[in-house]
This record gives C-alpha cells, structure tokens and sequence, in this order.
C-alpha cells in the first residue's frame, strides 16, 4: 500500500530554506528502460539488452520509434509464459540469446543486461549471468548490467543505474598523476565538442567525459580525479566515483547562460585559471546565448509554470525560466531530490514555491486545476487529458532527448517551452 503523507508533513530542505512537500502515492512516471534511447547513441559500441516482456519492448521501441531503420543497438530478450511458469532455464536461454546476438555483431564490444520487471519477478539473477558471461565473452566484449525495472527506477534512474555499473570498469590511476577534470552524464556529442573547445580556450586539457563514445576509451579515475556532473540524476554515480577517490566540484547545473558559467567557472577556479582569463573566454559567449534568449523572454515573461516529477531536471530548468526568461514558478515536482547536487540550485529559487518530491498524482492534479498554470510540464500520459481541459502543456521527455545544455543551446532551451505558449495564443487568435 503507498503511505500518503499529509500536506502538514511538509519538511524543510537541508540547506535551502524552500518547504518541500513529500508525498508518496500513485505517480506516473516511464521507467528506467527509457534511458537506453539516448545513451544507446552515445555509446556507439555498446548493446543495451532487456531482459524483460512484450510491454518492455513496445516501451523502448516507441519511444525509439525513429530508429527503426536502423540497425538497432538495443532489444528485447523476451520473457514468455515458459519461463514465468519456471517451465524453461531462463539462463540457458539468456546464454543462448546473447550468443546469437554476439555472432551476428561483432561490432558489439560492451553488452548490457538491463533487468525489468518481469525480470525481478521472476527473480533472474542478472548481476551473476552478466559476471558469467563477461569470463565467456570478455576481455573482447565486456558484459555488464544494471536494471530499469519500474519497480526500482524512474525514467531518468536509468541512465544512473548504467554509469553506476560501468564505473567499477574504469582504469584506475596512481595519487602522483596530474588532477584531471571529469564531465559526468550523457550529453549529445555536438554539445560535449562546445564544452570541450571552451575547456581547451579556458586552458584545460586534462578533461575526460563520461560516458565515452567508445566503451574501449573509458576514462581514468582516481584521487586526483575532480568530476562535475552535466545532470542531476546521477546520486549512484556519483558516490561510485567518490569511492573511487573522485571529488565533486558543486556547480549549478549548466542550463541557461547563469547555470553554464557557474558550472564551468566551478571548474575553472578548481584549475587555477584566473577571473579575468575566464571572462575573456566567455563573456562573448555569454553575450551571444543573451541576445538569442531575447525573442523567448517575451512569451516567457510572467508566464506560470507548473512542473510534474518526471525527468528530475525539473529544479535547474526552473531555475532558469524562471531567473533568465522571468517566469513564475507555480510548482516544482521532482522524483527524487539530490540536495547535496541541487544545494546551489535550491538557493537560486524564490522562497514561496513549493517544491515537492515523489508524487501522488490525483492530489497534484488537484493543485493544477486550483493553479490554474499558463504552461504544465508532465509525462505523455497526462498531457493529452490536460490538454483536452483546456491547458497548456511541454513533454518533459522532450527535455532528456533535446541538446539543451551550454550557451549555444539556452535559446533552444526557452524556445521547447515558448513553443506551446506560442502555439495556444495562435489557436486562440484563429477561434476569435
Ligand atoms: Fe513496464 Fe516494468 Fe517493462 Fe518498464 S520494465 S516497460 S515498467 S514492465
């Protein structure tokens, strides 16, 4: 049964002063399978295997959908009623799909065994097959897993729970070498090629990414380690790398023009590079993403946003509508709240929003309606009912498949919530 905490059980957050309103009831939010859509094009050696049902494969295949006619890297080792039943071995079988699978791909270097649902239910094992696996098949093709099972993971968590796995795989480096920085979190790769040209102007060369392009470059980790992380979902990570020596440089995240220049100065400072070369570097960068934003801020200005929990970058974009684009922040859902990666984001937000963490949905959709929002910020499946009562609505899974980090990308960031405010007030003109 899901414990509903009462509105009155609102807790104060660690180190900012927002109430944050936890609750913990019905909630609507894709799984963690979702996250093999980006990251499967991230790493373009690897294969995402789900070990999971017919319902797995829709999910990834539609949300996928444009990547039909390719050759996919990813897919759906299905779980029939033989093995729910325990009628069939379900690891002889595992074994003899990964077999087929690495015959007929041999470009496949780095396979991952992503659990599911149905996967726990039946409570196959997938940590020893991959273990199993990985001595059959390694040092060639390196066999890994995480899950991202619904019942343990949301949306987003996915991508934590696959870094997670592959950090122990890291090349270790001695405490005498040189500090070196560390990007953490899957970006698009036109958006990681900006990040690396401004590192390398700013004077910083030693910068690794992770996740890599190729699982056969990951990168070298140890004491003299600093990482900053490019999203805010990555708790598992992030205490997998600090076990590993790595340190955190706490940053805003780097959306928007002010979170982009916080998390590179955050970096910047750590490397000795001073104030005024810094400015140099980016002050015309930031200058350009100003002027870009223009044309947004006047349908943003004023506008009340409402964000449901779903992809956990809910704090920082509304940090950043509602500081660089002056929208109002009516309230911030988020699924789980990292409040040692989001302490400096927390500062940046007005003190009377509610921020609340988990989710019971009908109670939510409640606050909606007595709200009344300009603009609602939610998974596909209430869009369309919200719409259909007359709201505006923005996909949230439209922010993780989008490149909206760094300057060059602050413009596109406004305009993926401009866009439906744009859309309703011609729909509107039209009807008058
Ligand atoms: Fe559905 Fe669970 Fe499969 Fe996700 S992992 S698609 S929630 S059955």
């Amino acid at each position: 049964m899901n414990a509903i905490i009462p509105i009155n059980q609102i807790v104060e957050a660690g180190c900012a002063t927002q109430p944050i309103l936890k609750e913990r009831g019905q909630r609507e939010v894709f799984c963690g399978l979702t996250g093999i859509i980006w990251m499967h094009r991230k790493i373009q050696d690897a294969f995402f295997l789900v070990v999971g049902s017919r319902t797995c494969a829709h999910l990834i295949q539609s949300a996928a959908g444009v990547m039909i006619f390719a050759e996919p890297r990813f897919a759906t080792a299905i779980i029939d009623d033989r093995d729910l039943a325990g009628l069939a071995d379900a690891n002889a079988e595992l074994d003899k799909v990964v077999q087929q699978l690495l015959d007929r791909r041999p470009d496949i270097k780095l396979l991952f065994l992503v659990g599911s649902c149905p996967s726990e239910v039946i409570k196959l094992d997938l940590h020893r097959a991959a273990g199993r696996l990985d001595k059959q098949y390694g040092p060639n093709v390196r066999i890994l897993n995480y899950s991202g099972s619904g019942i343990e993971t949301t949306f987003t968590q996915g991508e934590d729970a696959c870094l997670a796995a592959m950090v122990p795989e890291l090349p270790g480096v001695s405490p005498d070498t040189q500090k070196s920085l560390m990007v953490v979190g899957c970006l698009p790769d036109i958006v990681e090629d900006q990040f690396k040209r401004i590192f390398q102007e700013l004077g910083l060369d030693q910068v690794q990414f992770f996740p890599p392009r190729n699982s056969k470059s990951l990168p070298k980790v140890g004491p003299n380690t600093k990482y900053v992380l490019a999203q805010p979902f990555l708790g598992d990570t992030a205490r997998a790398l600090e076990a590993r020596g790595a340190t955190y440089l706490p940053a805003l995240f780097p959306f928007g023009i002010e979170g982009t220049t916080d998390w590179l100065w955050s970096a910047a400072q750590e490397f000795g590079i001073t104030k005024e070369h810094f400015d140099r570097v980016t002050l015309p960068k930031r200058e350009r993403a100003k002027h870009a934003l223009e044309k947004h801020q006047a349908v943003l200005r004023d506008k009340n946003i409402f964000f449901f929990p779903d992809s956990q970058l809910e704090i920082p974009l509304a940090r950043f509508l509602h500081e660089e684009c002056g929208m109002q922040l009516t309230e911030i859902g988020t699924p789980y709240l990292h409040k040692n990666h989001l302490a400096k984001e927390l500062t940046r937000l007005p003190h009377e929003v509610l921020i609340s963490e988990g989710q019971d949905v009908e109670k939510q959709l409640d606050r909606v309606k007595a709200t009344n929002p300009n603009l609602i910020v939610c998974g596909l499946g209430l869009a369309n009912p919200l719409e259909a009562q007359g709201m505006t609505t923005k996909w949230a899974i439209e922010l993780v498949f989008s490149p909206i980090h760094g300057y060059d990308q602050a413009a596109d960031l406004a305009e993926l919530f401009a866009r439906p405010l744009r859309r309703k007030q011609k729909l509107q003109f039209n009807v008058e």
